[in-house]
């Protein structure tokens, strides 16, 4: 399998339509910006959130805790 094969597989990715933080800010519910539980969760700092919410696939260890820690489920393998 190749290297990046690999990081696709075990990665998790994000659906935008679920993530609340659009465009810098808060877009959909009442988190008034609070809504960082997924970039804390990370243990590598594989999480930003900046204009949107990115994933850097190359850090991700595929442990699932962002999975948990994301109250409106936008987070999955
Ligand atoms: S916890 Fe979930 S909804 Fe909140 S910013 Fe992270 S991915 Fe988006
Ligand atoms: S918390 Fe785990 S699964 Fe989520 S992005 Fe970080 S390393 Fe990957």
């Amino acid at each position: 399998m190749a290297r990046d094969d690999k990081f696709d597989f075990m990665a998790v990715k994000i659906d935008y339509n679920k993530c609340c933080w659009k465009d810098g800010k808060c877009a959909s519910c009442s988190c008034g910006g609070a809504c960082v539980g997924c970039v804390e969760a990370c243990p590598v700092k594989a999480i930003t959130r900046k204009k949107l919410v990115e994933i850097d696939k190359s850090k991700c260890l595929g442990c699932g805790v962002c999975i948990s820690a994301c109250k409106h489920g936008a987070l999955s393998f």
